[in-house]
């Protein structure tokens, strides 16, 4: 498989590592958002949040809360993003399941909003509705 986070993971690609163990990488972003901007993946290759079993998610997003913590002691951030793209249309690069851990900063212009869509009526009901039925 040509994955460029899998290459990272076996070594075959140079990364800026902070932490890893067993199961779990956690190394730099080459294009950060804000300096100290680090990734946070399980080793093994799952595509989407969807894809990932709930006990790898659990132990990634435990990861990422050391990695925000150790982030937030030394870099002097403000405050922290952390999210998850999946798939093309929602802005994912590279298709290996991984968690942004951003460091922010008071006026850093680092752009994570959006304008608002409106609902019609009680369109809103209908959404959670849809929603709902496969829950
Ligand atoms: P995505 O858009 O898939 O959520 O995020 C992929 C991220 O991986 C991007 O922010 C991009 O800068 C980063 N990235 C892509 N290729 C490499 C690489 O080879 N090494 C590192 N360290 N980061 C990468
Ligand atoms: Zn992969």
């Amino acid at each position: 498989m040509d994955c460029i986070f899998c290459k990272i993971i076996k070594g075959e690609i140079p990364s800026t590592k902070v932490y890893e163990d067993e199961n779990i990488i956690s190394f730099l972003d080459i294009a950060p958002a804000n300096k100290g901007h680090c990734l946070v993946m399980p080793k093994e290759h799952y595509e989407t949040l969807i894809d990932a079993p709930e006990e790898i998610l659990n132990y990634t997003l435990k990861v990422g809360k050391k990695i925000a913590r150790a982030m937030s002691s030394s870099l002097g951030n403000d405050g922290f993003n952390v999210l998850i793209n999946n798939n093309k249309s929602a802005g994912q690069l590279v298709p290996h399941m991984h968690i942004h851990v951003i460091p922010r900063f008071k006026g850093d212009g680092v752009r994570l909003d959006w304008t608002p869509k409106k609902y019609k009526d009680k369109e809103i009901n209908d959404f959670a509705e849809k929603i709902k039925k496969f829950l």
